[in-house]
């Protein structure tokens, strides 16, 4: 069984996006075609916002933007360490300074309570990562933001669909960014990303800076960025948006067999907040000897993945930020005991009933195993 496989629900599309695609190609209108243009209304729709920009990748989507609000060098941006590696890349391409703040305990999601202490004279934004598809805690977030007159980006990238309280992610901020990497909860047949707002101005100027600053062919105002969605996959994603909320719902359904399996097992499931509704881009377990557990299910041919086992602050490529080891407590002990089990929306119980029952042997085995103390 794959940790992911992407296979099936690319099998009971193909023949709508053979359509689609074969569509794009007789009209040969691969930069910026109608498509694009649809496939925006109808994220910013689904979204609950009103304007989205397709992009080039998730990455892209985050530092165009903090660049749409003019956040560069001399700015920090105060975002989670236990994030992925590319929310971080994307406040250091604009030139600002990463000052990054713990994870919370239960929901994995960015510690409010110590974003407070990590403010200076110099930070502009906030960027709350919905981790795992699990949303922030927006409310105090927004707070805090209005109160030191900061910018709010979510970074949406793996939370398409997911709820805080009533509304969607990528309405709460902001504004904020979507991935659309194949593997995403909505992901298209290659890279793709999406700027999603409330703020007219704001959607304009991420137009202009995804296309090297034009509006009108050869007018550049800005020195903007080839950094555009692709027609093809907007027809491919124009497909798949309308099958998204059956897709997390069967990943919701997933993870609550996973959480009645996995109760008493010995591994601690994911927490879903009271006022959240998570979509389960991934399904992260914390357990005691993670490795053991990892190489067990490895040999019953059960796929896992990490995510993510080395925190901002100790990579390589942010060694410069001088925080070390042992700035992050929660992250960093996180960082050897996740584990993501495998999540898609084809999985099914069955499936979800076999990983269980495994993670719950090892688990026992482990302890039989133990010395008593
Ligand atoms: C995937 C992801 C990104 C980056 O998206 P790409 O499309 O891969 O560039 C950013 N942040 C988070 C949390 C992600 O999971």
């Amino acid at each position: 069984m794959p940790f992911v496989d992407l296979q099936v629900q690319h099998q009971s599309l193909s023949l709508q996006i053979r359509q689609a695609t074969t569509a794009v190609l007789r009209r040969t209108n691969f930069i910026l075609g109608d498509d694009v243009e649809r496939f925006e209304g109808e994220f910013a729709a689904y979204c609950q916002t009103e304007h989205a920009v397709g992009v080039d990748s998730g990455t892209s989507a985050l530092e165009l933007a903090l660049r749409a609000f003019e956040i560069g060098p001399d700015d920090e941006v105060i975002t989670a360490a236990n994030t992925f590696m590319a929310t971080a890349l994307a406040i250091s391409h604009v030139g600002a300074t990463p000052v990054l703040v713990d994870a919370d305990p239960c929901t994995y999601t960015i510690d409010v309570q110590a974003i407070e202490a990590a403010i200076t004279r110099r930070t502009r934004a906030i960027i709350p990562v919905h981790l795992y598809g699990h949303p922030a805690d927006m409310d105090p977030i927004f707070e805090i933001a209005e109160r030191h007159d900061l910018v709010v980006v979510e970074d949406a990238c793996q939370a398409h669909g997911a709820r805080y309280k009533r509304s969607r992610t990528g309405s709460l901020g902001n504004a904020a960014a979507f991935s659309f990497y194949p593997a995403k909860n909505l992901g298209a047949c290659g890279d793709g990303g999406m700027v999603v707002t409330g703020d007219a101005r704001l959607a304009a100027t991420v137009r202009l800076l995804r296309n090297y600053g034009q509006r009108e062919k050869n007018r550049h105002l800005i020195r903007g960025y080839n950094r555009r969605l692709d027609t093809l996959q907007a027809a491919i994603l124009r497909v798949k948006l309308p099958q998204l909320e059956a897709w997390n719902e069967r990943r919701r359904e997933a993870a609550r067999v996973y959480g009645a399996l996995l109760g008493d097992s010995g591994v601690v499931p994911p927490a879903e907040a009271a006022w959240a509704q998570s979509v389960y881009h991934l399904y992260v377990v914390r357990a005691e000897d993670r490795d053991g557990l990892r190489c067990a299910l490895e040999e019953q041919g059960i796929g896992t993945g990490i995510h993510y086992p080395t925190p901002i602050h100790l990579q390589p490529a942010y060694a410069d930020l001088g925080y070390g080891e042992g700035s992050f407590p929660v992250s960093e002990a996180y960082a050897r005991r996740i584990l993501s089990l495998p999540m898609y929306p084809e999985l099914g119980a069955e499936a979800v009933t076999r990983v269980a029952a495994a993670v719950a042997r090892y688990c026992e085995a482990a302890v039989a195993a133990s010395p008593a103390l």
